[in-house]
């Protein structure tokens, strides 16, 4: 495996930072999940300008331009002879002292891996319990913001972790139904497609967003509507959304059975909508 750290492409055991790197210290930093599928990286424009608004939102200067960063995510692939992988790429804050102020971090630091990976929660319907821990608002650590700080999502995975089930959903400050640890989530009720909107304490997922444009290709009304636990337990089909877990049907949430565990008519469309156009949307490997 080589992963590419600061302009070199090194092996997994070279591939080490400081322990004074703020990403370490202070979860400091942002980064991209994206796949690749036969050749193609899927949706990577979209991608690399949301990890360039996600540091320019924390004042994080990324030292490359984004065609740069296009091809640090290439060459990474071409470096590990993949065509199908699962990409992190990560800037943080880089090296500074023991003090939290970023203006003593002079270089950030820069890394990218790709690794093969099936969908993370496998291709079944999953169940889902909503947490106690709440989404962050808005106003105090903005959730569009894919950063280092996950804590939020870990502390939130933990439950679903005792609860034994596969996944958290957390609800906003008023209560409302935002997203799932690392995915968004949509219902369908009366064969209309609901997921709360971009401003509701939700990262405006690429997987989201690509699922509604396919729905409206269908002909599918769509809304972007705030959703209540209400609205989750009497769906008539539901399911989450993003890179790394891709389109997955929920079939239990909080003990309420959905669709009777079967796949929904609407999800399973959009589910093959994406694999045809997955390989189409996106940057070649040359
Ligand atoms: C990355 C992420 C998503 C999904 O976004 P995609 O662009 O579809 O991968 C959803 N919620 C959170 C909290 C995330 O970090």
């Amino acid at each position: 495996m080589k992963i590419y750290l600061n302009g070199k492409f090194v092996s997994k055991e070279e591939a080490k930072i400081s322990v004074f790197d703020h990403g370490l210290l202070y979860g400091d930093g942002v980064f991209e999940g994206i796949r690749a599928y036969d050749g193609v990286v899927f949706m990577l424009k979209e991608h690399i300008d949301r990890l360039y608004d996600s540091a320019k939102s924390i004042c994080l200067d990324i030292p490359l331009t984004k065609e740069e960063m296009i091809d640090v995510v290439i060459n990474t692939l071409k470096e590990n002879n993949l065509k199908d992988a699962y990409i992190r790429l990560v800037v943080t804050r880089g090296v500074g002292d023991l003090g939290l102020d970023p203006r003593k971090c002079k270089e950030p630091t820069i890394f990218c891996i790709a690794v093969p990976m099936e969908p993370l929660l496998g291709e079944d319907g999953i169940r889902a319990i909503t947490v106690s821990v709440r989404r962050l608002p808005v106003d105090v650590l903005n959730p569009a913001v894919k950063s280092l700080n996950y804590l939020n999502s870990i502390l939130a995975k933990i439950q679903a972790n005792y609860a034994n089930v596969d996944e958290a959903f957390l609800l906003d400050d008023k209560g409302f139904v935002v997203e799932g640890t690392g995915d968004n989530i949509f219902v369908v009720k009366n064969g209309v497609l609901k997921t709360p909107p971009e401003y509701q304490s939700i990262l405006k997922g690429i997987t989201r967003d690509v699922v509604i444009e396919l729905a409206k290709e269908e002909g599918i009304e769509v809304r972007e509507v705030p959703l209540t636990l209400h609205d989750l337990y009497t769906a008539d089909e539901l399911f989450i959304t993003g890179t790394a877990a891709e389109i997955v049907p929920v079939f239990e949430v909080d003990g309420r059975v959905i669709n009777n565990k079967k796949v929904g008519e609407i999800t399973k469309k959009l589910r093959e909508k994406f694999k045809e156009i997955r390989t189409k949307r996106g940057i070649k490997i040359q």
